[in-house]
């Protein structure tokens, strides 16, 4: 295999071509490396998808540019000519249903009493630095806050209190959210356009261990001096990728402490009726907490409403099929809005990531005690093997543009490493 390595034409071979593979395709690309990018699918993006098949456009995966006063996909949306807004979003009115009714003003103020009360507990657990689960830190609060609490971080997480990190939770950055009509999927989309990459191509199994890298895919072996990796976390600890030899114990553990949330979601077409909505107005469905969902009637206009749930519940809806989801969120809208909605969706699609192979979850979660796991995840590999991806993005971690951040930093370490 060495003399093999000596003859690799490539410097770097870039695993996955979602927003991570493709930033650091464009830093390498600036800085004068050779690479070769190679996909599982038949398409670039990963979890970053605009699909088209419901006759208009709707985000799958990531939709808001998070915390935009430092997100990187503001300058690139400014240089792809893609207008980012922060007031269109969601700007339809909020409603919350329960038991088939809207909850009143009281109700819902109780609600956000409860939300505020989880947000205190989790600032003190951070300032402690001792960390424990979400479901921990909320355990004293009264039995109805408390779910309500750890329901409102599942459409945000993906994932139940029990298996999330307060400490990880609270080192995530926020900040000013925008959206583009166009899409954040279409957006990523256009920014790795004009880059090679080789669609269809999973990799299989990678040996490091003998000066290079070697990967095996379906349709031959590639040789690269290093590899940034860039699948997600779900994909490795599935064992997709066979390392040789094992991944050091390190990295092993950070796997270990990582896991992947499950927000799904369901859009469903709708024509013929409003419902005397406005446009992006929001549905809580919030009889059940650990099966609450969001509903966004008509985003920017357009005929759908888009359902996001999350947890086992999500799970479960999932492993139903497409159709069980569809009818499922058919039936929690016409319990909101009245027994016309029946008539008047026309189709669905359920984006389940968590039965996705390629993506085996929406975005990483770090497990109870295990804050330190991504920082750990990013260590190079014997200098030729970098993982990079919203898992390693710090601070940004979960996000497009954590990815992105956390691929360029590879990239750069790479590049230097190879330089050097
Ligand atoms: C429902 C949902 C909502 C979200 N909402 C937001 C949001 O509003 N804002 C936000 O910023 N983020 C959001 N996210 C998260 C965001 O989508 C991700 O953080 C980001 O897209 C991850 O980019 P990535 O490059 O790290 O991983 P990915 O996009 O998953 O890219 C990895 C690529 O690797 C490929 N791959 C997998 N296995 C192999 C293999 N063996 N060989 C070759 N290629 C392989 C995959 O197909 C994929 O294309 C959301 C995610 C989901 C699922």
């Amino acid at each position: 295999m060495a003399s093999r390595l000596f003859a690799a034409d490539v410097d770097v071979l870039i695993v996955g071509a979602g927003a991570a593979g493709l930033s650091a395709a464009r830093e390498l690309m600036r800085l004068g490396v050779s690479f070769r990018m190679v996909e599982a699918r038949e398409r670039i993006g990963g979890r970053a998808f605009t699909g088209a098949s419901l006759g208009a456009g709707f985000d799958a995966g990531a939709e808001i540019v998070h915390f935009a006063d430092r997100n990187p996909w503001v300058g690139i949306a400014r240089d792809l000519g893609v207008t980012l807004d922060g007031s269109g979003w969601r700007m339809g009115g909020w409603q919350v249903h329960a038991n088939g009714q809207p909850l009143g003003m009281i109700e819902r103020g109780r609600r956000w009493q409860a939300f505020r009360e989880m947000e205190a507990r989790m600032e003190r657990v951070a300032a402690s630095g001792r960390d424990m689960s979400l479901a921990d830190a909320v355990a004293d609060m009264a039995p109805e806050s408390r779910e309500i609490a750890r329901s409102g971080l599942l459409l945000v997480l993906g994932e139940d209190g029990v298996r999330i990190s307060v400490l990880d939770n609270q080192s995530l950055w926020s900040g000013p959210d925008l959206t583009t009509t166009s899409g954040y999927g279409a957006l990523v989309e256009a920014y790795g356009k004009a880059l090679p990459v080789s669609l269809s191509t999973p990799v299989t199994a990678i040996n490091w261990g003998s000066g290079g890298i070697e990967a095996m895919t379906p349709r031959g072996t590639i040789t690269a001096r290093a590899a940034i990796v860039t699948v997600p976390v779900g994909v490795l600890k599935a064992g997709a990728i066979r390392f040789t030899p094992d991944l050091p114990s390190g990295h092993l553990a950070a796997l270990d402490g990582i896991g992947m949330g499950a927000l799904t979601k369901i859009a469903l077409r709708i024509d013929g009726e409003r419902f005397g909505l406005s446009d992006g107005s929001t549905l809580m469905e919030a009889t059940r907490p650990e099966a609450m969902t969001m509903i966004e009637l008509f985003p920017n206009g357009k005929p759908l409403a888009v359902a996001i749930c999350g947890g086992d519940v999500a799970r479960d809806l999932g492993a139903a099929g497409e159709a069980a989801a569809i009818s499922h969120i058919t039936a929690l809208l016409a319990g909101m809005l009245g027994s016309s909605v029946r008539g008047a969706v026309k189709a669905g699609r359920l984006a389940s990531w968590w039965h996705d192979p390629l993506a085996r979850g929406s975005y990483s979660v770090c497990q109870p005690g295990r804050s330190a796991a991504r920082a750990a995840l990013a260590e190079p590999v014997a200098a030729r093997l970098w993982f990079a991806g919203e898992a390693t993005g710090g601070g940004g971690a979960m996000t497009v543009g954590g990815a992105t951040l956390s691929a360029w930093q590879a990239a750069r370490a790479c590049a230097a490493s190879l330089k050097a």
